[in-house]
């Protein structure tokens, strides 16, 4: 496999024993995910699982946020120069086909990849995680955050159901995963924290080294345990129906995309959507 390093978006180093660590490193864009990102997220997460020296792996970002979600300027461009990793094709064909293929493709397809890897993984979080945000945050197995941490999926706003990976039920629990949808409001670290949407919330000055001591203490553990330990736990998830409910929304989410396409000539531009969502950012 080649081994990339020359990264664009991201960042990665050793930062402890056994441990290694993925940076977001677009904090001028406030971590917006564009293709680039992602697949260079999914090259460093390949590298990282190649390496028998790695036995647990941290996600952070840089700058003030975590991400505020994916890049909508590069919404509906091409994925062709990128080497696929799922089963998905035809990207480019006209319609819904190409464009559904290609969400499956760079969304649901690389959040579930990160989701199944046999590693565990830590998502260290600070500031706001928006919509496609969560889609860094959600696969990975632990979440520490600071205390000024805020998770919110707010694409109601624009008829959209919500992002496209669909695991909002599990994550915050079925009555409040309506309320946020519904709402478009964040729900903050101590929310979190009491709906066991994250494992620890911490002070921003203390994020890095708390997230660093348990994915250290974590890579003390002999790695087929954690292994393991980690498909047991995603297997009871599949036995819930995680992966159905994913996909019987992503059908839900490309209605509504093909929908904005028919009304508002865009997947998600309704003009009326960003005011809600700006008002809603000012009251928050
Ligand atoms: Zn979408």
């Amino acid at each position: 496999m080649t081994q990339q390093t020359d990264y664009e978006r991201i960042r990665v180093d050793r930062p402890g024993e056994r441990v290694a660590r993925i940076t977001l490193a677009r904090a001028d864009r406030r971590n917006a995910q564009d293709y680039k990102m992602l697949y260079e997220i999914d090259d460093a997460f390949s590298q990282a699982i190649d390496d028998d020296d790695v036995r647990t792996i941290v996600l952070a970002a840089d700058g003030p946020d975590f991400s505020s979600g994916h890049d909508l300027s590069a919404g509906g461009d091409p994925i062709d120069e990128f080497d696929r990793v799922t089963e998905w094709g035809g990207f480019g064909k006209e319609g819904a086909e190409g464009y559904y293929a290609t969400e499956q493709e760079v969304y649901v397809g690389l959040c579930w990849r990160w989701r199944n890897l046999p590693k565990p993984t830590i998502a260290q979080v600070q500031g706001r995680v928006i919509a496609g945000g969560l889609m860094l945050v959600w696969p990975c197995d632990l979440i520490v955050c600071s205390e000024d941490a805020s998770f919110s999926d707010p694409v109601t706003a624009f008829g959209v159901n919500g992002h496209e990976f669909f695991v909002h039920p599990w994550e915050v629990g079925a009555r409040k995963a309506k309320e946020m949808l519904f709402s478009g409001e964040a729900i903050d670290a101590e929310t979190a924290l009491r709906l066991g949407m994250v494992n620890h919330v911490v002070p921003l000055a203390e994020l890095e080294k708390r997230t660093l001591a348990l994915a250290e203490r974590i890579a003390e553990r002999p790695s087929f345990g954690l292994t393991l330990a980690k498909r047991a736990v995603n297997h009871a998830l599949d036995g819930q129906g995680q992966w159905t409910t994913i996909q019987n929304a992503m059908g839900l989410h490309h209605l509504a995309h093909t929908h904005n396409r028919l009304v508002h000539n865009g997947l998600v531009v309704d003009p009326a959507g960003f005011s809600i969502i700006k008002k809603g950012a000012k009251r928050g």
